[in-house]
């Protein structure tokens, strides 16, 4: 079974799908991790973003994910795991650039479906997040969520995130992070965050961690039940 959720940053579906993974045993696959790992390899080369940048720097990157024996995943750089080096203002600040470039999604696309399908047959059931999972790379999922929130809910969401680890950047700062990474998410001309016509759609402004989680839970059961 494939599930997917997609929807703008900090609306909770990172934490939601990977809760809905222990939940029901099936493999969690950060699709927006692999982009940032991209774009950290085009930080680390110093290349512009452009496709001939692009063209240059991607036969040297090699990203894959790993999991480890409690499930946990994590994304490698050349070798490296780099799940703690990705989550930086400064990989924030590029990442939705270098994501509108079509080599890097066609490489990154055709990856998460590999790794989708290999993961689905190996443990019966994978969930997905991201901006395009449920539009691009599974179009053909079983259950599709879209999930969204009230914009000063998730800076202060994403705020705290980079508070518990240490990092010294203002709310202000992260409201328009996320302001632009949207603008640019969203009007993008290639794969841009939108609604699959056939998602279901989940507001987590007011919800709880539990709530979202338990509400994918209850749809993928219904799913079950009726077959389809
Ligand atoms: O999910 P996360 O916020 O870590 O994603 C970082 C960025 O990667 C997004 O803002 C978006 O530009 C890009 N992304 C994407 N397509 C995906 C997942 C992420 O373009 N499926």
């Amino acid at each position: 079974m494939i599930i997917t959720i997609d929807g703008p940053a900090g609306s909770g579906k990172s934490t939601t799908a990977q809760g809905v993974a222990e939940r029901l045993q099936f493999v969690y696959l950060d699709t927006g991790a692999m982009y940032r790992a991209v774009a950290l390899g085009f930080l680390q080369a110093d290349a512009d973003v452009t496709v001939e940048a692009a063209q240059h720097v991607l036969p040297s990157i090699e990203v894959d994910v790993r999991y480890q024996a409690d499930g946990r995943m994590q994304v490698v750089l050349n070798e490296e795991d780099v799940s703690e080096k990705i989550r930086t203002p400064e990989v924030g600040a590029v990442v939705s650039q270098i994501s509108t470039l079509r080599p890097v999604r066609d490489r990154l696309v055709r990856e998460q479906r590999r790794i989708g399908f290999e993961q689905e047959e190996r443990h019966g059931g994978v969930i997905l997040d991201g901006r395009d999972t449920g539009t691009v790379v599974f179009p053909e999922a079983d259950l599709k969520v879209f999930m969204m929130a009230d914009v000063d809910e998730r800076a202060r969401r994403r705020y705290q995130e980079y508070t518990e680890e240490g990092k010294d950047i203002s709310l202000e700062a992260v409201r328009q992070e996320i302001r632009d990474r949207d603008q640019r998410d969203r009007n993008r001309e290639i794969a841009p965050l939108r609604r699959a016509d056939d998602a279901v759609s989940l507001d987590t402004t007011e919800k709880t961690i539990d709530e979202q989680i338990a509400f994918v839970v209850d749809r993928v059961k219904a799913h079950r039940k009726s077959g389809t």
